[in-house]
């Protein structure tokens, strides 16, 4: 019998783990990249970088695990939100049906692999908040993804591995500078809020995390596949001049010419070129394409 000081709204996650037996199988937690954050306090930061959170916001969290975020989601919001937890490990199902019992908050699990759902085919339809200690092993794949539909983004507020979010929010000219960077800056403000210790993790990861707060920017739509192809081609040898990767790719009539009309030195490397001319530039080919045959 689960009596009040039994229920998942009181116990520790340490405690929930024991209850629950979570991590019994360690070779199925390991492959699902579950360390669970433990310590309230960060737990409650790391939603209070998600406020104001307004009635009949769209909260979207990934990976709930035994709900240490969700708790705290759940108590930032009023009982006018919705709240849509993604979790890929069914068997944890007993648990978030006691937080279900014990929620009033238009709270709902989908157990699903967050890589295959598509934000726009969430009910209710509209822009969402993202909250989630992610996955290490998706949270790139994840957030690029996300990055390519931000219209569907109100807010994000997301943890990654230490490394993940200083490429995210490298400045330009330095070494974690690069296609990640590139997308996060051009679609959102991108910031980097506090760093969590592996020792906060139960069992610990081996890798250090970062929160990074991400707000879609206002931005005209632009053409993002033509700038993927564009970084691909230039980041896949960063030690290569600009001049040098488009006589390569884009021929040698278009080089100079749209080099120069960017503002860009031809022999500058990608990782000193900014987002927005990177933008400039995969604008200027894409144009340059349409209208010439390449050579
Ligand atoms: N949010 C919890 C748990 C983080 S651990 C906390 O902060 O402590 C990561 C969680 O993501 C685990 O519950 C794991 O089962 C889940 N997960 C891993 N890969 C996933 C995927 N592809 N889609 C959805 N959930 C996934």
């Amino acid at each position: 019998m689960i009596d009040d000081g039994d229920s998942i709204t009181n116990l520790s996650i340490v405690q929930i783990i024991a209850k629950y037996g979570l991590l019994a199988n360690r070779g199925r937690a390991k492959s699902l990249g579950q360390h669970f954050l433990c310590d309230p306090s960060l737990l409650k930061k790391i939603v209070a970088y998600a406020l104001p959170i307004e009635d009949d916001t769209h909260i979207v969290e990934i990976g709930p695990g035994p709900c240490g975020l969700t708790r705290e989601i759940v108590n930032a919001c009023s009982d006018r939100c919705y709240i849509t937890c993604i979790e890929k490990d069914e068997s944890l199902k007993p648990i978030h049906d006691e937080l279900l019992a014990s929620s009033a908050a238009r709270l709902r699990f989908i157990y699903a692999d967050a890589m295959k759902v598509r934000l726009q085919d969430l009910e209710p339809k509209q822009p969402v908040t993202i909250i989630a200690n992610l996955p290490y092993n998706v949270g790139t794949p994840l957030l690029i993804g996300w990055l390519k539909d931000i219209a569907n983004i109100r807010k994000m507020i997301l943890m990654f591995q230490k490394e993940v979010a200083d490429r995210i929010c490298a400045t330009t000219g330095t070494k974690q500078y690069g296609r990640l960077s590139i997308i996060s800056q051009l679609t959102c403000h991108a910031e980097k809020m506090f760093d969590i210790s592996r020792t906060a993790f139960y069992p610990p990861p081996k890798v250090e995390s970062t929160v990074v707060k991400m707000i879609p920017r206002d931005i005209a739509k632009f053409d993002l596949a033509s700038l993927d192809v564009l970084t691909a081609h230039c980041f896949s040898n960063r030690r290569k001049t600009l001049r040098k990767i488009l006589k390569e790719h884009y021929g040698v009539a278009v080089s100079e010419e749209i080099l120069t009309s960017c503002g860009i030195d031809a022999n500058a490397r990608p990782e000193n070129v900014a987002p927005r001319t990177f933008l400039e530039l995969s604008k200027q080919l894409l144009a340059y394409s349409s209208t010439h045959i390449l050579e």
